[in-house]
């Protein structure tokens, strides 16, 4: 615990190591690099602190259907500051009549990964529009996804904490094709149940199915791409690339490692615990 609160610790000002990103990118930034940079400096003042005086500029890391969008999502909810998912972008941008539609579309729509430069156009749009409404911190989801990007992120701005969710593999295969989409209103639901018995000293593991309501339980589809095979591939493709990443941050001493404990009730208390934080506290600091 001690290693994590040094960890998490205060800072008085921001500390951007600007000179090393202008020298390194004068040879290799394209110009979205540097609208980022730009973006992510103007940014970072002032900065949004949680009660205990820490800047949160913070990443989410984990795989498909770990939930990490929902943890990322009530983070940011109690410490005041955005949650930007990268995936929310790309959809976004879909459904606007934005420069970036078209090419967008054509990719997705292809089954390939949205590009580096895409993806931090997207992020550098989405951060200088928080900004100008007066944002500050952020938590980050779905970025950066490869060196390179964490690399242009370190570049410029500090990214004080990196919360890498993790869940057991036959948990997270379970949950994954147990989801079930209604196709009347788009509600997500999952009939996954489970419930493993703790054995040789192990800790078991019970997260509820989310249930649909009534009106929509005859309704119910799986999506096409949630079998057990591609689930399976699309874990392995996020392990092969995740790995490196995780590595950056954790050798920066920047990697929190949390192993979900089982569903949102369990995790959550949790996950404030070994954030150092309390409920109670932080709505305290958000009244004063
Ligand atoms: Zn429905």
């Amino acid at each position: 615990m001690a290693v994590l609160k040094s960890l998490l610790r205060s800072r008085g000002s921001t500390t951007c190591s600007s000179l090393t990103y202008i020298r390194r990118t004068l040879s290799t930034a394209s110009e979205t690099d540097l609208k980022l940079s730009s973006s992510l400096n103007h940014m970072s003042l002032p900065l949004r602190k949680d009660p205990k005086g820490r800047i949160v500029q913070w990443v989410f890391l984990g795989c498909p259907g770990v939930g990490k969008g929902t943890y990322a999502s009530r983070l940011s909810s109690l410490l005041g500051v955005p949650h930007i998912a990268t995936g929310d972008l790309v959809r976004e941008e879909l459904s606007s009549s934005g420069p970036l539609a078209p090419k967008l579309a054509e990719i997705v729509n292809q089954g390939k990964l949205v590009s580096d430069e895409i993806i931090i156009n997207l992020l550098s749009k989405r951060l200088e529009a928080g900004e100008a409404k007066g944002e500050s911190g952020f938590i980050l989801d779905g970025f950066p996804r490869t060196i390179r990007q964490a690399e242009i992120l370190e570049g410029v701005t500090d990214i004080d904490l990196v919360v890498n969710l993790k869940l057991r593999e036959d948990v997270l295969l379970a949950k994954c094709i147990g989801r079930r989409i209604c196709s009347d209103c788009g509600g997500n639901y999952n009939v996954a149940c489970i419930d493993i018995k703790g054995e040789n000293g192990s800790p078991g593991m019970y997260m509820a199915p989310l249930l649909p309501p009534p009106h929509c339980a005859s309704k119910l589809i799986t999506r096409s791409d949630d079998t057990e095979e591609v689930v399976k591939e699309r874990l392995r493709i996020y392990n092969e690339m995740s790995q490196p990443v995780e590595e950056f941050y954790r050798s920066r001493g920047k990697l929190l490692e949390f192993n979900l404990p089982g569903g949102i009730p369990e995790s959550w208390p949790k996950l404030l615990q070994a954030l150092n934080l309390d409920d109670h506290e932080v709505k305290q600091s958000a009244a004063a």
